[in-house]
């Protein structure tokens, strides 16, 4: 559609980055272009909509950055999941692995309550390893997995077979 091709236009393929043999999406020209950061807001406000959810989580840190003006546009509370050690108060962790070594992820314990639905908002859907682990926390925190919506999926890493069993049938939307 126009939109995709919008968005897929102002994303920039990064040879080597991270390391060598991957080709790493990087969004940031979409940021710097208006119309193309509110079309995609708007999409991903929409899908927030669509799912009846009650509260944003973002991703650190392209999830903060799409998942804060989603959820104003949505009219929902935004909740932040950080990598481990930056958040203040009592938290609850995630762990989960990397390709190399493991990672940890975790969120304020008293953002998420039962009666939460709760859409999960990140820029790339890669292997799947930091959303599964973000809904496993939505999940432990007692709340509601409504979705999972994503900018970009990866398809050849296969996420979305990978999160079947933890979306439970929640519907995973990339745009
Ligand atoms: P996964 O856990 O699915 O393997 O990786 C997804 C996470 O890594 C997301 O938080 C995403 O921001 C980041 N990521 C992985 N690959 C890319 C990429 O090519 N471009 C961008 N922008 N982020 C990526």
């Amino acid at each position: 559609t126009d939109i995709t091709e919008l968005l897929l236009s102002r994303i920039r393929d990064v040879a080597d980055y991270p390391e060598p043999g991957v080709m790493f999406k990087d969004i940031t020209p979409l940021l710097a272009d208006p119309e193309a950061f509110a079309v995609l807001t708007d999409a991903l406000a929409e899908a927030a909509r669509a799912t009846g959810a009650t509260k944003v989580v973002g991703l650190e840190a392209r999830g903060f950055i799409l998942g804060a003006p989603v959820a104003l546009r949505a009219g929902l509370g935004f909740i932040p999941v950080r990598k481990a050690g930056k958040l203040p108060g009592a938290t609850l962790s995630q762990a989960y692995d990397l390709e190399y070594g493991s990672a940890e992820i975790e969120v304020h314990a008293e953002d998420l309550t039962a009666g939460d639905r709760v859409l999960v908002v990140d820029d790339v859907l890669a292997t799947g390893g930091t959303a599964e682990a973000s809904l496993e926390l939505i999940r432990r925190a007692g709340a509601e997995v409504a979705g999972l919506a994503v900018l970009m999926e990866l398809g050849f890493l296969g996420g979305r077979a990978r999160l079947e069993p933890a979306l439970a049938g929640a519907p995973l939307k990339a745009l």
